[in-house]
Protein backbone atom coordinates (compact mmCIF):
# COMPACT_ATOMS: atom_id res chain seq x y z
CA UNK A 1 0.00 0.00 0.00
CA UNK A 2 0.92 3.36 -0.72
CA UNK A 3 1.99 5.89 2.08
CA UNK A 4 -1.32 7.66 1.06
CA UNK A 5 -3.67 4.82 0.95
CA UNK A 6 -2.31 3.85 4.75
CA UNK A 7 -3.29 7.19 5.91
CA UNK A 8 -6.18 7.05 4.09
CA UNK A 9 -7.51 4.09 5.61
CA UNK A 10 -6.44 5.09 9.38
CA UNK A 11 -8.33 8.27 8.41
CA UNK A 12 -11.21 6.11 8.09
CA UNK A 13 -10.64 3.81 11.07
CA UNK A 14 -10.43 6.74 13.38
CA UNK A 15 -13.68 7.84 12.14
CA UNK A 16 -15.67 5.21 12.83
CA UNK A 17 -14.08 4.72 16.23
CA UNK A 18 -15.43 7.94 16.43
CA UNK A 19 -18.81 7.07 15.67
CA UNK A 20 -18.43 4.18 17.49
CA UNK A 21 -18.44 6.37 20.75
CA UNK A 22 -21.54 7.76 19.50
CA UNK A 23 -23.56 4.91 18.36
CA UNK A 24 -22.46 3.52 22.24
CA UNK A 25 -23.97 6.41 23.82
CA UNK A 26 -27.68 4.82 23.68
CA UNK A 27 -28.91 1.43 23.74
CA UNK A 28 -31.13 2.39 20.47
CA UNK A 29 -27.93 2.99 18.52
CA UNK A 30 -25.30 0.71 20.80
CA UNK A 31 -25.37 -2.36 17.82
CA UNK A 32 -24.75 0.04 15.19
CA UNK A 33 -21.54 1.42 17.17
CA UNK A 34 -20.37 -1.84 17.94
CA UNK A 35 -20.57 -2.80 13.88
CA UNK A 36 -18.98 0.39 13.59
CA UNK A 37 -16.15 -0.46 15.90
CA UNK A 38 -15.52 -4.09 14.26
CA UNK A 39 -15.26 -2.20 10.96
CA UNK A 40 -12.67 0.33 11.88
CA UNK A 41 -10.33 -2.38 13.72
CA UNK A 42 -10.32 -4.77 10.72
CA UNK A 43 -9.71 -1.71 8.78
CA UNK A 44 -7.15 -0.85 11.21
CA UNK A 45 -5.60 -4.40 11.44
CA UNK A 46 -5.46 -5.46 7.55
CA UNK A 47 -3.94 -1.60 7.60
CA UNK A 48 -1.22 -2.26 9.45
CA UNK A 49 -0.69 -6.34 8.12
CA UNK A 50 -0.29 -4.63 4.63
CA UNK A 51 3.01 -2.42 6.13
CA UNK A 52 4.72 -5.60 7.73
CA UNK A 53 7.07 -7.78 5.49
CA UNK A 54 6.62 -11.15 8.00
CA UNK A 55 3.00 -11.50 8.34
CA UNK A 56 3.44 -15.41 9.95
CA UNK A 57 4.16 -14.49 13.71
CA UNK A 58 1.74 -11.66 13.66
CA UNK A 59 -1.34 -13.90 12.15
CA UNK A 60 0.17 -16.57 14.54
CA UNK A 61 -0.25 -14.70 17.20
CA UNK A 62 -4.06 -13.04 16.19
CA UNK A 63 -5.04 -16.64 15.88
CA UNK A 64 -3.71 -17.86 19.39
CA UNK A 65 -5.28 -14.49 20.87
CA UNK A 66 -8.07 -14.70 19.16
CA UNK A 67 -8.97 -18.52 19.97
CA UNK A 68 -8.38 -17.45 23.75
CA UNK A 69 -10.51 -14.27 23.22
CA UNK A 70 -13.09 -15.69 21.64
CA UNK A 71 -13.07 -18.60 24.26
CA UNK A 72 -12.93 -16.41 27.78
CA UNK A 73 -15.76 -13.74 26.36
CA UNK A 74 -18.21 -16.55 25.70
CA UNK A 75 -18.15 -18.35 29.03
CA UNK A 76 -17.61 -15.29 31.08
CA UNK A 77 -20.74 -14.40 33.08
CA UNK A 78 -22.32 -10.62 32.79
CA UNK A 79 -21.54 -9.98 36.32
CA UNK A 80 -18.03 -11.01 35.81
CA UNK A 81 -16.98 -8.12 33.57
CA UNK A 82 -15.42 -5.96 34.89
CA UNK A 83 -12.57 -9.02 36.50
CA UNK A 84 -12.31 -9.86 32.74
CA UNK A 85 -11.73 -6.04 31.71
CA UNK A 86 -9.27 -5.43 34.30
CA UNK A 87 -7.62 -8.39 32.96
CA UNK A 88 -7.47 -7.61 29.53
CA UNK A 89 -5.68 -4.07 30.65
CA UNK A 90 -2.95 -5.59 32.13
CA UNK A 91 -1.93 -7.46 28.99
CA UNK A 92 -2.23 -3.19 27.35
CA UNK A 93 0.03 -2.33 29.99
CA UNK A 94 2.41 -5.49 29.85
CA UNK A 95 2.47 -4.92 25.29
CA UNK A 96 3.35 -1.31 26.04
CA UNK A 97 6.32 -2.14 27.77
CA UNK A 98 7.42 -5.09 25.71
CA UNK A 99 7.30 -2.96 22.66
CA UNK A 100 9.26 -0.19 24.55
CA UNK A 101 11.60 -2.44 25.26
CA UNK A 102 11.62 -4.19 22.05
CA UNK A 103 12.17 -0.47 20.43
CA UNK A 104 15.00 0.40 22.77
CA UNK A 105 16.97 -2.91 22.06
CA UNK A 106 16.57 -2.09 18.29
CA UNK A 107 15.74 1.34 17.16
CA UNK A 108 17.25 1.29 13.76
CA UNK A 109 14.67 -1.31 13.24
CA UNK A 110 11.60 0.15 14.35
CA UNK A 111 12.39 3.38 12.52
CA UNK A 112 12.93 5.47 15.48
CA UNK A 113 16.94 6.12 15.13
CA UNK A 114 19.39 5.76 12.12
CA UNK A 115 22.52 3.50 12.17
CA UNK A 116 25.17 5.01 14.81
CA UNK A 117 22.78 7.56 15.57
CA UNK A 118 21.04 8.42 19.20
CA UNK A 119 17.98 8.47 20.08
CA UNK A 120 15.92 11.32 19.80
CA UNK A 121 15.04 13.12 22.67
CA UNK A 122 11.39 13.02 21.88
CA UNK A 123 11.53 8.98 21.59
CA UNK A 124 13.32 8.90 24.71
CA UNK A 125 10.74 10.65 26.57
CA UNK A 126 7.72 8.77 24.45
CA UNK A 127 9.78 5.42 25.45
CA UNK A 128 10.05 6.74 28.78
CA UNK A 129 6.37 7.70 29.77
CA UNK A 130 4.84 4.80 27.23
CA UNK A 131 7.12 2.24 29.89
CA UNK A 132 5.71 3.66 33.01
CA UNK A 133 2.28 3.90 31.99
CA UNK A 134 2.32 0.79 31.27
CA UNK A 135 4.03 -1.10 33.80
CA UNK A 136 1.57 0.55 36.27
CA UNK A 137 -1.43 -0.58 34.16
CA UNK A 138 0.06 -3.64 34.46
CA UNK A 139 0.52 -4.25 37.93
CA UNK A 140 -2.06 -2.34 38.71
CA UNK A 141 -4.57 -4.06 36.46
CA UNK A 142 -3.65 -7.49 38.07
CA UNK A 143 -4.44 -6.10 41.54
CA UNK A 144 -7.64 -4.87 40.76
CA UNK A 145 -8.74 -8.25 38.83
CA UNK A 146 -7.62 -10.29 41.82
CA UNK A 147 -9.87 -8.03 44.25
CA UNK A 148 -12.79 -8.06 41.44
CA UNK A 149 -12.90 -11.64 41.73
CA UNK A 150 -12.42 -12.04 45.35
CA UNK A 151 -9.03 -13.81 45.14
CA UNK A 152 -7.36 -10.83 46.61
CA UNK A 153 -9.35 -8.89 49.77
CA UNK A 154 -11.89 -6.85 48.65
CA UNK A 155 -10.94 -4.26 52.08
CA UNK A 156 -8.42 -1.24 51.63
CA UNK A 157 -5.12 -2.53 52.06
CA UNK A 158 -3.82 1.07 54.64
CA UNK A 159 -0.31 1.42 56.21
CA UNK A 160 1.44 4.54 57.91
CA UNK A 161 2.76 6.79 55.16
CA UNK A 162 1.65 4.80 52.50
CA UNK A 163 0.94 8.49 50.65
CA UNK A 164 4.35 9.32 50.91
CA UNK A 165 6.28 6.38 49.81
CA UNK A 166 4.09 6.66 46.85
CA UNK A 167 5.25 9.95 46.29
CA UNK A 168 8.52 9.38 47.49
CA UNK A 169 8.81 6.08 44.68
CA UNK A 170 7.10 8.27 41.51
CA UNK A 171 9.95 11.44 42.46
CA UNK A 172 12.38 8.87 42.21
CA UNK A 173 11.26 6.59 39.65
CA UNK A 174 11.26 10.09 37.51
CA UNK A 175 14.29 10.76 38.65
CA UNK A 176 15.61 7.15 36.64
CA UNK A 177 13.38 8.59 33.54
CA UNK A 178 15.44 11.79 33.59
CA UNK A 179 19.00 9.40 34.29
CA UNK A 180 17.69 7.47 30.80
CA UNK A 181 17.22 10.70 28.73
CA UNK A 182 20.48 12.25 29.44
CA UNK A 183 22.31 8.87 29.14
CA UNK A 184 19.71 6.27 27.29
CA UNK A 185 21.06 2.85 29.08
CA UNK A 186 19.10 -0.40 30.36
CA UNK A 187 20.44 0.29 33.76
CA UNK A 188 17.88 3.63 34.44
CA UNK A 189 15.39 2.30 32.27
CA UNK A 190 14.74 -1.23 34.12
CA UNK A 191 15.25 0.62 37.49
CA UNK A 192 12.49 2.92 36.61
CA UNK A 193 10.41 0.00 35.22
CA UNK A 194 10.80 -2.08 38.46
CA UNK A 195 9.73 0.91 40.22
CA UNK A 196 6.87 1.83 38.07
CA UNK A 197 5.50 -2.16 38.31
CA UNK A 198 5.71 -1.70 42.53
CA UNK A 199 3.81 1.67 42.24
CA UNK A 200 0.78 -0.25 40.09
CA UNK A 201 0.35 -2.55 43.23
CA UNK A 202 0.61 0.40 45.72
CA UNK A 203 -2.17 2.54 44.33
CA UNK A 204 -4.33 -0.01 43.69
CA UNK A 205 -4.58 -2.14 46.85
CA UNK A 206 -5.33 1.00 49.50
CA UNK A 207 -8.60 1.34 47.22
CA UNK A 208 -11.70 -0.48 48.49
CA UNK A 209 -14.02 -3.21 46.86
CA UNK A 210 -16.52 -0.69 46.58
CA UNK A 211 -14.70 1.73 44.01
CA UNK A 212 -12.99 -0.90 42.44
CA UNK A 213 -15.06 -0.56 39.39
CA UNK A 214 -13.69 3.13 38.94
CA UNK A 215 -10.37 1.63 39.56
CA UNK A 216 -10.90 -0.65 36.16
CA UNK A 217 -12.27 2.51 34.12
CA UNK A 218 -9.03 4.43 35.21
CA UNK A 219 -6.93 1.63 34.34
CA UNK A 220 -8.98 1.51 30.87
CA UNK A 221 -7.67 5.34 30.48
CA UNK A 222 -4.10 4.81 31.25
CA UNK A 223 -3.74 1.64 29.35
CA UNK A 224 -5.69 3.79 25.95
CA UNK A 225 -2.70 6.62 26.87
CA UNK A 226 -0.32 3.88 27.22
CA UNK A 227 -1.37 2.87 23.73
CA UNK A 228 -0.78 5.90 22.76
CA UNK A 229 2.37 5.73 24.00
CA UNK A 230 3.00 2.41 21.66
CA UNK A 231 2.27 4.55 18.64
CA UNK A 232 4.36 7.09 19.13
CA UNK A 233 7.46 4.90 19.65
CA UNK A 234 5.91 2.97 16.61
CA UNK A 235 5.29 6.17 14.90
CA UNK A 236 1.54 4.75 13.91
CA UNK A 237 -1.17 7.66 13.98
CA UNK A 238 -3.41 4.92 14.17
CA UNK A 239 -2.19 3.71 17.59
CA UNK A 240 -2.31 7.16 18.86
CA UNK A 241 -6.04 8.18 17.69
CA UNK A 242 -7.14 4.88 19.29
CA UNK A 243 -5.18 5.09 22.72
CA UNK A 244 -6.36 8.94 22.70
CA UNK A 245 -10.11 7.92 22.45
CA UNK A 246 -9.93 5.23 24.79
CA UNK A 247 -7.25 7.41 27.58
CA UNK A 248 -9.96 9.98 26.84
CA UNK A 249 -13.29 8.23 27.25
CA UNK A 250 -11.77 5.82 30.22
CA UNK A 251 -10.97 9.35 31.75
CA UNK A 252 -14.79 10.61 31.15
CA UNK A 253 -16.46 7.57 32.34
CA UNK A 254 -14.09 7.47 35.80
CA UNK A 255 -15.57 11.13 36.45
CA UNK A 256 -19.14 10.31 35.58
CA UNK A 257 -19.31 7.42 37.71
CA UNK A 258 -17.72 9.07 40.58
CA UNK A 259 -20.68 11.53 40.44
CA UNK A 260 -23.00 8.94 40.29
CA UNK A 261 -21.58 7.50 43.63
CA UNK A 262 -20.96 11.11 45.11
CA UNK A 263 -17.49 9.68 45.55
CA UNK A 264 -14.54 12.86 45.14
CA UNK A 265 -12.16 11.12 42.05
CA UNK A 266 -8.96 11.86 44.36
CA UNK A 267 -10.72 10.09 47.45
CA UNK A 268 -11.37 6.87 45.37
CA UNK A 269 -7.55 7.41 43.80
CA UNK A 270 -6.30 8.03 47.70
CA UNK A 271 -8.25 4.70 49.10
CA UNK A 272 -10.37 3.49 51.63
CA UNK A 273 -14.15 3.41 51.17
CA UNK A 274 -15.70 0.05 51.16
CA UNK A 275 -14.06 -1.52 54.03
CA UNK A 276 -14.84 1.34 56.50
CA UNK A 277 -18.77 1.41 54.84
CA UNK A 278 -19.21 -2.31 55.81
CA UNK A 279 -18.02 -1.76 59.40
CA UNK A 280 -20.04 0.73 60.16
CA UNK A 281 -23.19 -0.78 58.89
CA UNK A 282 -22.81 -3.50 60.86
CA UNK A 283 -22.48 -1.60 64.19
CA UNK A 284 -26.06 -1.17 65.20
CA UNK A 285 -27.96 -3.50 66.25
CA UNK A 286 -31.49 -1.80 66.49
CA UNK A 287 -33.89 -4.11 65.73
CA UNK A 288 -36.31 -2.87 63.34
CA UNK A 289 -39.34 -4.47 61.56
CA UNK A 290 -40.47 -4.95 58.48
CA UNK A 291 -43.75 -6.49 56.45
CA UNK A 292 -43.23 -9.57 54.35
CA UNK A 293 -45.92 -11.05 52.20
CA UNK A 294 -45.99 -13.38 49.13
CA UNK A 295 -45.58 -13.65 45.37
CA UNK A 296 -48.96 -13.97 44.96
CA UNK A 297 -49.31 -10.97 47.23
CA UNK A 298 -47.14 -8.72 44.98
CA UNK A 299 -49.48 -10.14 41.30
CA UNK A 300 -52.34 -8.37 43.16
CA UNK A 301 -51.15 -5.53 44.05
CA UNK A 302 -49.40 -5.10 40.87
CA UNK A 303 -52.24 -6.30 38.79
CA UNK A 304 -54.48 -3.68 40.25
CA UNK A 305 -52.35 -0.66 39.73
CA UNK A 306 -52.55 1.81 37.10
CA UNK A 307 -48.74 2.39 37.60
CA UNK A 308 -45.80 0.41 38.06
CA UNK A 309 -42.30 1.47 37.90
CA UNK A 310 -39.57 -1.49 38.07
CA UNK A 311 -36.60 -0.93 39.66
CA UNK A 312 -33.88 -3.19 38.58
CA UNK A 313 -30.36 -3.98 40.33
CA UNK A 314 -27.54 -6.12 40.53
CA UNK A 315 -29.53 -8.64 41.98
CA UNK A 316 -31.55 -8.67 38.35
CA UNK A 317 -28.27 -9.85 36.92
CA UNK A 318 -27.01 -12.32 38.93
CA UNK A 319 -30.89 -14.09 39.34
CA UNK A 320 -30.80 -13.41 35.40
CA UNK A 321 -34.10 -12.41 35.75
CA UNK A 322 -34.32 -10.10 32.71
CA UNK A 323 -36.39 -12.03 30.13
CA UNK A 324 -38.90 -12.93 33.24
CA UNK A 325 -39.06 -9.19 34.22
CA UNK A 326 -40.38 -8.33 30.72
CA UNK A 327 -42.64 -10.83 29.97
CA UNK A 328 -44.32 -9.88 33.69
CA UNK A 329 -43.95 -6.62 32.24
CA UNK A 330 -46.00 -7.51 28.74
CA UNK A 331 -48.42 -9.42 31.21
CA UNK A 332 -49.16 -6.56 33.16
CA UNK A 333 -49.39 -4.25 29.91
CA UNK A 334 -52.27 -6.58 28.06
CA UNK A 335 -53.65 -5.92 31.79
CA UNK A 336 -53.88 -2.31 31.04
CA UNK A 337 -51.11 -0.97 33.70
CA UNK A 338 -48.67 1.38 32.65
CA UNK A 339 -45.32 -0.21 32.99
CA UNK A 340 -41.85 1.77 32.78
CA UNK A 341 -38.49 0.73 34.48
CA UNK A 342 -36.40 3.39 36.52
CA UNK A 343 -32.36 3.30 35.83
CA UNK A 344 -30.15 4.13 38.13
CA UNK A 345 -26.62 5.13 36.22
CA UNK A 346 -24.56 3.14 39.16
CA UNK A 347 -27.23 0.21 39.33
CA UNK A 348 -25.76 -3.71 38.99
CA UNK A 349 -21.70 -3.61 38.48
CA UNK A 350 -20.65 -1.47 35.69
CA UNK A 351 -21.89 1.56 33.94
CA UNK A 352 -24.91 0.54 31.61
CA UNK A 353 -25.36 -2.71 33.22
CA UNK A 354 -29.01 -2.64 33.51
CA UNK A 355 -29.70 -1.12 30.26
CA UNK A 356 -27.59 -3.87 28.23
CA UNK A 357 -29.45 -6.47 30.66
CA UNK A 358 -32.62 -5.01 29.90
CA UNK A 359 -32.07 -4.89 25.82
CA UNK A 360 -30.97 -8.51 26.16
CA UNK A 361 -34.75 -9.72 26.99
CA UNK A 362 -35.38 -6.54 24.18
CA UNK A 363 -37.80 -4.43 26.94
CA UNK A 364 -39.16 -1.95 24.58
CA UNK A 365 -36.26 0.87 24.85
CA UNK A 366 -39.59 3.79 25.39
CA UNK A 367 -40.23 1.72 28.85
CA UNK A 368 -36.66 2.29 29.87
CA UNK A 369 -36.74 5.63 31.75
CA UNK A 370 -33.38 7.28 33.22
CA UNK A 371 -33.16 8.49 36.67
CA UNK A 372 -33.46 12.25 36.56
CA UNK A 373 -36.65 11.97 33.82
CA UNK A 374 -38.40 9.38 36.14
CA UNK A 375 -38.29 10.64 39.83
CA UNK A 376 -40.47 13.04 39.58
CA UNK A 377 -42.98 10.84 38.85
CA UNK A 378 -42.56 8.11 41.72
CA UNK A 379 -45.00 10.01 44.05
CA UNK A 380 -47.89 9.83 41.29
CA UNK A 381 -46.90 5.95 41.16
CA UNK A 382 -49.00 3.24 42.68
CA UNK A 383 -46.70 0.27 43.38
CA UNK A 384 -42.55 0.53 42.92
CA UNK A 385 -41.15 -3.36 42.36
CA UNK A 386 -37.66 -3.03 43.64
CA UNK A 387 -36.01 -5.98 42.09
CA UNK A 388 -32.55 -7.02 43.21
CA UNK A 389 -31.83 -3.58 44.26
CA UNK A 390 -30.37 -1.59 47.22
CA UNK A 391 -28.27 1.02 47.19
CA UNK A 392 -29.65 2.79 44.73
CA UNK A 393 -32.97 3.08 46.62
CA UNK A 394 -31.54 4.01 49.87
CA UNK A 395 -33.23 7.15 51.71
CA UNK A 396 -30.04 7.36 53.84
CA UNK A 397 -28.58 9.03 51.00
CA UNK A 398 -30.66 11.67 51.00
CA UNK A 399 -31.48 12.47 54.86
CA UNK A 400 -28.67 10.46 56.46
CA UNK A 401 -25.86 12.85 57.16
CA UNK A 402 -23.45 10.51 58.64
CA UNK A 403 -24.11 8.14 56.34
CA UNK A 404 -21.28 7.11 53.85
CA UNK A 405 -23.33 7.26 50.42
CA UNK A 406 -24.95 10.39 51.62
CA UNK A 407 -25.33 12.92 49.10
CA UNK A 408 -25.28 10.27 46.14
CA UNK A 409 -28.44 10.51 43.54
CA UNK A 410 -30.91 7.54 44.51
CA UNK A 411 -34.21 6.65 42.74
CA UNK A 412 -36.94 8.11 45.11
CA UNK A 413 -38.75 4.75 45.40
CA UNK A 414 -39.53 5.94 48.65
CA UNK A 415 -42.40 8.69 47.61
CA UNK A 416 -44.66 5.87 45.92
CA UNK A 417 -47.58 5.01 46.83
CA UNK A 418 -46.60 1.16 47.54
CA UNK A 419 -43.49 -0.44 47.36
CA UNK A 420 -42.42 -3.84 46.52
CA UNK A 421 -38.79 -5.23 47.28
CA UNK A 422 -37.90 -8.81 45.86
CA UNK A 423 -34.53 -10.08 47.25
CA UNK A 424 -33.28 -13.20 49.11
CA UNK A 425 -33.10 -11.68 52.56
CA UNK A 426 -32.46 -8.55 54.38
CA UNK A 427 -28.97 -9.04 53.41
CA UNK A 428 -27.00 -5.20 52.92
CA UNK A 429 -25.65 -4.14 49.44
CA UNK A 430 -22.77 -3.40 47.76
CA UNK A 431 -21.95 -0.60 50.04
CA UNK A 432 -22.42 -2.82 53.02
CA UNK A 433 -25.50 -0.49 54.42
CA UNK A 434 -29.32 -0.60 55.90
CA UNK A 435 -32.09 0.40 54.21
CA UNK A 436 -34.64 2.07 55.84
CA UNK A 437 -36.65 2.14 52.83
CA UNK A 438 -37.41 -2.11 54.13
CA UNK A 439 -38.26 -0.82 56.96
CA UNK A 440 -41.00 1.39 55.73
CA UNK A 441 -45.09 1.06 56.40
CA UNK A 442 -45.79 1.17 52.74
CA UNK A 443 -43.02 -1.56 52.02
CA UNK A 444 -43.54 -5.13 51.61
CA UNK A 445 -40.50 -7.46 50.95
CA UNK A 446 -40.82 -10.49 48.62
CA UNK A 447 -37.97 -12.67 49.46
CA UNK A 448 -36.51 -15.11 47.02
CA UNK A 449 -34.68 -15.48 44.07
CA UNK A 450 -35.52 -12.34 41.41
CA UNK A 451 -36.44 -15.10 38.92
CA UNK A 452 -38.22 -17.09 40.43
CA UNK A 453 -40.26 -14.57 42.44
CA UNK A 454 -41.14 -13.11 39.07
CA UNK A 455 -42.19 -16.24 37.46
CA UNK A 456 -44.49 -17.14 40.73
CA UNK A 457 -45.86 -13.83 40.00
CA UNK A 458 -46.28 -14.25 36.34
CA UNK A 459 -48.15 -16.81 37.37
CA UNK A 460 -50.87 -15.61 40.03
CA UNK A 461 -51.87 -12.64 37.95
CA UNK A 462 -52.77 -15.19 34.59
P1 LIG B 1 -26.72 -3.54 45.56
O1 LIG B 1 -25.39 -4.22 45.50
O2 LIG B 1 -26.86 -2.36 46.44
O3 LIG B 1 -27.85 -4.58 46.03
C1 LIG B 1 -28.12 -5.72 45.30
C2 LIG B 1 -29.11 -6.54 46.08
O4 LIG B 1 -29.46 -7.63 45.25
C3 LIG B 1 -28.53 -7.12 47.36
O5 LIG B 1 -28.97 -6.44 48.50
C4 LIG B 1 -28.98 -8.61 47.32
O6 LIG B 1 -29.78 -8.89 48.48
C5 LIG B 1 -29.85 -8.70 46.08
N1 LIG B 1 -29.64 -9.95 45.35
C6 LIG B 1 -28.47 -10.58 45.07
N2 LIG B 1 -28.70 -11.71 44.40
C7 LIG B 1 -30.05 -11.81 44.24
C8 LIG B 1 -30.90 -12.76 43.63
N3 LIG B 1 -30.42 -13.87 43.03
N4 LIG B 1 -32.23 -12.54 43.64
C9 LIG B 1 -32.74 -11.45 44.25
N5 LIG B 1 -31.98 -10.51 44.85
C10 LIG B 1 -30.63 -10.69 44.84
O7 LIG B 1 -27.11 -3.22 44.06
P2 LIG B 1 -27.63 -1.90 43.37
O8 LIG B 1 -27.74 -2.26 41.93
O9 LIG B 1 -28.79 -1.34 44.10
O10 LIG B 1 -26.46 -0.85 43.57
C11 LIG B 1 -25.20 -0.97 42.92
C12 LIG B 1 -24.08 -0.74 43.91
O11 LIG B 1 -22.85 -1.02 43.25
C13 LIG B 1 -24.03 0.70 44.41
O12 LIG B 1 -23.53 0.73 45.71
C14 LIG B 1 -23.02 1.30 43.46
O13 LIG B 1 -22.37 2.45 43.98
C15 LIG B 1 -22.03 0.14 43.32
N6 LIG B 1 -21.24 0.34 42.11
C16 LIG B 1 -21.82 0.22 40.89
C17 LIG B 1 -21.07 0.55 39.78
C18 LIG B 1 -21.64 0.56 38.41
O14 LIG B 1 -20.97 1.02 37.53
N7 LIG B 1 -22.85 0.07 38.23
C19 LIG B 1 -19.69 0.94 39.89
C20 LIG B 1 -19.22 1.02 41.23
C21 LIG B 1 -19.98 0.70 42.29
P3 LIG B 1 -29.91 -10.39 49.00
O15 LIG B 1 -28.53 -10.87 49.23
O16 LIG B 1 -30.74 -10.26 50.25
O17 LIG B 1 -30.62 -11.17 47.94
Amino acid sequence: MSANSVYLAYLVAAVLFILTLKGLSSPISSRRGNMFGMTGMAIAVLTTLSLTHNVTYILLAIAVGGTIGAIVARRIEMTAMPELVAAMHSLVGLAAVLVAMAAFNNPVAYGIALPGEPLHSSNRIELFIGTFVGAITFTGSIIAFGKLSGKLSGRPLRFAGQHWLNLLLGIVMLGFGAAFFMNPSWMPFLIMTAIALVLGVLLIMPIGGADMPVVVSMLNSYSGWAAAGIGFTLNNNMLIIAGSLVGSSGAILSYIMCKAMNRAFFNVILGGFGGEAAAEASGDGEQKTYRSGSADDAAFLMSNADSVIIVPGYGLAVARAQHAINEMSKVLSDKGVKVRYAIHPVAGRMPGHMNVLLAEAEVPYEQVVEMDEINNEFADTDVVLVIGANDVVNPAAKNDKSSPIYGMPILDVYKARTVLVVKRSMATGYAGLDNDLFYMDKTMMVFGDAKKVVEDIIKAID
